[in-house]
């Protein structure tokens, strides 16, 4: 439904758009444990029947079950975000979204609130392979407990998480919880109530994003977007329009760092869809008009076929006190980070190879399940010149054409497309999407409860960081 809206919106002309290169086990063993990752491949819903202590041992069967595909889906995904990555580390764009990711819960050996791999973990992986320090940044209504916990007792990455605090899925996020041994006070959390509203929110984000930004100058940052935080929203219960939410974008965009954009949770799928849209247009400083073009999910969005919905007139539990309570005490561990902390000089690893796999939009009419041809085996690099180069020779084509959102639109019958842009206003944009029969994607759906601790958590130490 997001990809419709960006064709429909006339978006994907500016944007270039590659086909994710599934992760492979090694890739995702960067992060998780290896039986983990068998019992992930290995798993069916014929055979699931037979594993029921590997079904428990890894958490996977009630919130987070075994259906086809299971280990595609989570190759694809993680692989938009991981290449979302190496691109970025390549300066091939200045910004990369894969809205398919940002499944923040998931442990490195236990899946969790519909998460299954880490591409938040992965990506942030890779990015440290060229950046000193990166910055995590999650707006997704529940904790993103499975980042922290993976980078909790490093200072190479810093976690900020807001989202909704007691009594509510995972169960972690205390203001308490700052971080461990040369981690502590990298990992901030924001606890919020019920109801939060734009002005409110934002009243803590740029505040505080301001001085994170001030204090620990990141060489990149992952942003998660879920969209449960919007008024409206069948899991979540704050009370934000799209335009808060995605002034979230819109503020880390301004830093002029390289950035990448990942989903993350949203059960109101038609707000999801508007939400990735109209950040996708921050993104590319395009602002979308309000009146939705046709698509071909139109009748989700009547009676007003808009892309903007009114909030609602829900109460908002947290007062003004209790915010300005929250601001202080996290500005104030803050200023105890007087200087960014610096890594010693070391060999760059190798990137992650990505065989070649994408095409350009144009081209995608024709392609059907024909994913790797000719191209496998080719290391990113060359894809990237290869890339470059489409885009020069695209951006000719648009000047010659001129603008037409309608030619893109037959690219919603491949089965995944992968986006890269060129932006008209400022650098460019790069994204991943999946299409167009939306993944069972959809982030940690576990109600209240439990917070379970995983047989062996990942530590910053496990990574080598
Ligand atoms: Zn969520």
């Amino acid at each position: 439904m997001t990809h419709a809206l960006l064709a429909h919106y006339g978006l994907l002309q500016n944007m270039h758009v590659v086909k994710p290169v599934p992760a492979r086990d090694k890739d995702l063993c960067r992060f998780h444990a290896d039986d983990y990752v068998s019992f992930l491949r290995g798993i069916t819903p014929e055979t699931q029947q037979d594993q029921l202590r590997q079904l428990k041992r890894f958490n996977v069967g009630e919130d987070c079950p075994v259906f086809d595909g299971l280990y595609s889906f989570c190759q694809t995904y993680a692989g938009g975000s991981v290449g979302g990555a190496v691109k970025l580390n390549h300066d091939y764009c200045d910004i990369a979204i894969n809205w398919a990711g940002g499944l923040h819960h998931a442990k490195k050996c236990e899946a969790s609130g519909f998460c299954y791999v880490n591409d938040i973990v992965l990506s942030i992986l890779e990015l440290l392979k060229v950046h000193q320090r990166v910055l995590y940044v999650d707006i997704d209504i529940h904790h993103g407990d499975g980042v922290e916990e993976a980078f909790y007792t490093t200072d190479r990455v810093m976690t900020v998480s807001f989202h909704k605090f007691g009594d509510y899925f995972p169960g972690t996020g205390d203001i308490r919880d700052i971080g461990y041994s040369k981690g502590k006070y990298y990992s901030l959390n924001v606890p919020l109530d019920d109801g939060i509203d734009d002005e409110s929110y934002q009243s803590l984000f740029k505040p505080i994003m301001c001085k994170v930004m001030e204090v620990f100058r990141p060489g990149a940052v992952v942003l998660q977007c879920g969209a449960d935080s919007l008024s409206g929203d069948r899991l979540g219960c704050f009370n934000l329009s799209i335009k808060g939410h995605a002034e979230c974008v819109k503020y880390m965009r301004s830093f002029n760092v390289p950035l990448l954009l990942l989903g993350g949770g949203g059960y109101t799928i038609r707000n999801v869809a508007r939400c990735w849209c109209y950040e996708t247009g921050v993104a590319l400083g395009i602002e979308l008009e309000d009146k939705m073009p046709q698509n071909e999910y139109y009748e989700y969005f009547g009676p007003d076929y808009t892309l903007h919905v009114a909030p609602s007139n829900m109460e908002n539990k947290n007062s003004r006190q209790l915010l300005d309570e929250i601001r202080s005490k996290l500005l104030d561990n803050l200023s105890k980070l007087q200087h960014a902390p610096s890594v010693q000089f070391q060999e760059r690893p190798p990137d992650t190879e990505f065989p070649e796999a994408d095409e350009d939009q144009e081209d995608d009419d024709r392609r059907s399940d024909d994913s790797d041809d000719e191209n496998e085996g080719k290391p990113f690099v060359g894809r990237v010149k290869r890339e470059l180069h489409d885009i020069e020779s695209k951006d000719m084509d648009v000047k010659k054409e001129g603008a037409g959102a309608s030619a893109n639109a037959s690219a919603m019958d491949a089965s995944f497309a992968e986006i890269s842009i060129k932006d008209s206003n400022s650098g460019s944009v790069a994204a991943a999407a999946p299409l167009p029969q939306p993944p069972p994607a959809a982030v940690d759906v576990k109600p209240q409860g439990n917070v379970t601790k995983p047989e062996q958590p990942a530590s910053a130490s496990d990574m080598n960081l």
